[in-house]
């Protein structure tokens, strides 16, 4: 099954710009990107980001204001700080052995780094990759990570799987089923996440009294250190 899964790959896999690197932080800034944003909205970002700090150091000597400015758009603006903290330690200790302990990296992407920059033998797992497992019932192998992810976003889709353009269609126990909706993330109209990115926002452009700002929200930007607070004026962390 690998065989056949490579076979289409190679003919019809995605050209994503950060499968032309094998650098661990272009990588590592396209993962945390991808983490909670689409493939199409990322990819202008991730060349934006790479222009103005292309290299691991470069990204650490920044200050957090600018990286949460830069972030701006690409929601769940936490990603940003996790992103430059990462930075910061690979650049003071290099790339540690287990890439957890770098922030904002849980098991998905330190694997995805560990695969796809330094070539070790690990299968990164994400909802794509474990979708087309299950269906197929089948363990693939390290080699195989890429080329799951295209297929489970391409054709093995989550409700409706187009089976007929399936490489894996001869020996896959689930071929012609239908699946039920997924949960939806949640709607951002209305929401408090929109609040949050409201007040962001406000702040990204100059520093404003809190009497001025959502006070709900700029209490949970605080907590996350997206903000400071000092004297009744909210800005971005220097
Ligand atoms: S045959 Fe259908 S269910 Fe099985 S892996 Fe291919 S697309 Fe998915």
């Amino acid at each position: 099954m690998d065989e056949l899964l490579l076979a289409w790959f190679r003919a019809n896999g995605r050209d994503l710009p950060w499968r032309r690197t094998r650098d661990p932080y272009a990588i590592l800034v396209s993962e945390v990107m991808l983490q909670q944003t689409q493939v199409e909205r990322v990819v202008p970002r991730w060349h934006a980001w790479l222009d103005r700090w292309p290299t691991v150091d470069s990204l650490a000597s920044a200050s957090p204001a600018d990286v949460i400015r830069e972030w701006q758009g690409l929601g769940y603006n936490r990603r940003a700080l996790n992103l430059h903290g990462a930075a910061t330690h690979a650049a003071a200790h290099g790339w540690p052995a287990d890439l957890t302990e770098l922030p904002g990296v849980g098991p998905y992407t330190a694997a995805a780094v560990a695969s796809f920059a330094f070539g070790l033998p690990v299968l990164p797992v994400d909802t794509n990759v474990a979708r087309v497992q299950e269906r197929t019932g089948h363990a693939f192998g390290s080699a195989c990570g890429q080329a799951l992810m295209d297929l489970g976003a391409t054709i093995c889709l989550a409700r409706v799987p187009r089976c007929g353009k399936c490489p894996l269609v001869g020996g896959c126990p689930s071929r012609g089923r239908r699946y039920e909706p997924s949960r939806k993330q949640s709607r951002f109209e209305g929401s408090f996440r929109q609040r949050r990115a409201a007040a962001l926002r406000a702040v990204s452009e100059a520093a404003r009294p809190l009497a001025e700002l959502d006070a709900e929200a700029v209490a949970a930007l605080e907590r996350d250190g997206l903000v400071c607070l000092v004297d009744g004026l909210v800005s971005l962390p220097a």
